[in-house]
């Protein structure tokens, strides 16, 4: 998973930072709260871990903006020392998805920010995506381009679902490591070649690769429009 770690204590955030690191996540952190909203605006994040009590900004109305404002529903993980249940239920209504009371088991919270990404891909897997004449059927795994079938190994599909996602968006490697295989892969030759299998297999399918290679930035989609 990719985590942002919104935390202003340094040992707390040093502490989840390596834990979350050396189980192969990719973690990014910040101390303040504007700092991290921006972070967790920009980045494109399957969790963030949110402390209540922050300089700058409480995570109280950093997840108020976030909802509202930016319109992102990134899960978020409230990590509060503020054990009383007023102060809980003021984080949900503000848009947190699930909290742990400090001091909590490191453990516990990748526990926790599992269940939240597994729950949103359940959610996001409820639809078909479709990008021009190209769709996706996550329940059924069925793809569908110009009108054929295309049959793919599953690390193929989802990174073909990753960059359906938000077609016309550069995606860097390492986002598209990070989506299909938890972290950023050793070597750059795993990603190459499932693209590679990816984009043969569709232009196989479609006659033309919709695939993009953007120089030195990474890849996007630009299927041609469905007739
Ligand atoms: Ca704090």
């Amino acid at each position: 998973m990719r985590v942002l770690i919104i935390e202003d204590d340094p040992a707390i955030a040093a502490n989840l930072y390596d834990f979350l690191e050396a189980r192969g996540h990719v973690v990014d952190a910040a101390a303040d709260g504007v700092t991290g909203l921006h972070l967790a605006v920009a980045g494109k994040f399957d969790a963030i871990v949110l402390d209540l009590g922050l300089p700058g900004m409480d995570g109280v109305t950093l997840c108020r903006k976030l909802r509202d404002e930016a319109r992102n529903d990134t899960p978020v993980l409230v990590l509060t020392a503020r054990d009383t249940l007023e102060d809980k239920l003021e984080g949900f209504a503000r848009g947190a998805d699930d909290y742990l009371v400090k001091p909590f088991a490191l453990k516990e919270v990748e526990a926790r920010l599992a269940a939240l990404h597994k729950r949103r891909l359940g959610n996001v897997a409820q639809r078909v995506l479709a990008a021009g004449e190209l769709t996706l059927d996550p329940q059924t795994l069925m793809i569908r381009f110009h009108g054929r079938d295309v049959k793919l190994p599953p690390k193929c599909i989802r990174l073909l679902e990753t960059l359906m996602a938000q077609p016309r968006r550069v995606y860097s490697r390492s986002e598209l490591e990070a989506a299909v295989w938890g972290k950023e892969q050793e070597t750059s030759d795993t990603l190459r070649s499932h693209m590679h299998v990816l984009r043969r297999e569709l232009a196989r399918a479609g006659g033309y690769d919709p695939i993009e290679n953007v120089h030195g930035l990474g890849y996007r989609l630009v299927p041609r429009a469905a007739d």
